[in-house]
């Protein structure tokens, strides 16, 4: 797979739609740093830092953890030299105040957000497929106990860690984050709509199904060869 340039892509999604799965998978296949803010925040609750003890009761209530905390994060990570070929970015930005201070840090160094992919599931499709979710520990690679098993039960195929189910994958914490979702990111499917970034993908169907999708659309918008 072959770059046209740097790439700055977004993934944008609901809680669920299978956008960190997606996220990660098309960052291997064009070779970017696969960049998870949530991802991020729970390793500094697991690690126990300042910033992990003042997001945790946020993560775990499905509500956002306030700006300025995600902000910092994710720019710092941006900054590593490893992303200076460009980046994925998942989970982030989730409100208009991230999008808009993500465009103007990019900005101040001449870069800019390539494209946005949206990956549009059905609402109802959601709680199923968080409901049945476990993450590893060490790698944070996501199954689904019905469309993505691991092959020995409890244990990442990946690196062997152990699996487990995040304490936001509960019944009404996935309530909150949906309705954070609608209240909040949605907002953005308008702001990179009319930036003409968006480029919007169908999540129905298998990793590997929605995951040709998206190359063969970023490869139409001449993003990648
Ligand atoms: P999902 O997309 O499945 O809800 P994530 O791992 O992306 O899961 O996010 C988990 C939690 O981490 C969110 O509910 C929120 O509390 C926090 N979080 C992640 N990214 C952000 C962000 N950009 N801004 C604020 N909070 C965030
Ligand atoms: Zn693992």
């Amino acid at each position: 797979m072959r770059l046209i340039n740097n790439l700055y892509i977004i993934f944008l999604g609901a809680p669920g739609s299978g956008k960190g799965t997606q996220a990660a998978y098309v960052a291997q296949k064009l070779n970017l740093v696969h960049i998870a803010s949530g991802n991020l925040l729970r390793q500094a609750v697991e690690q126990g830092t300042e910033l992990g003890r003042q997001t945790r009761s946020y993560m775990e209530e499905g509500v956002l953890v306030p700006d300025p905390i995600s902000i910092r994060i994710v720019l710092e990570r941006m900054s590593a030299p490893d992303c200076e070929s460009g980046v994925i970015l998942d989970g982030f930005p989730r409100n208009l105040k991230q999008a808009e201070t993500l465009d103007k840090v990019l900005a101040r160094e001449a870069k800019a957000i390539d494209k946005v992919v949206y990956i549009k599931v059905s609402e109802k499709g959601l709680i199923k497929r968080l409901s049945g979710r476990w993450v590893c520990r060490s790698c944070q690679t996501p199954y689904h106990i019905i469309s993505s098993p691991p092959k020995v039960w409890g244990k990442c195929d990946r690196c062997g860690g152990e699996l487990y189910q995040r304490p936001d994958d509960t019944m009404e914490a996935v309530k909150k984050r949906l309705e954070v979702y609608f209240a909040e990111t949605v907002p953005l499917i308008d702001y990179y709509t009319r930036a003409d970034k968006l480029v919007e993908i169908d999540g129905e169907g298998g990793v590997d199904e929605v995951g040709k999708r998206i190359v063969a659309a970023l490869q139409a918008e001449k993003v990648c060869g």
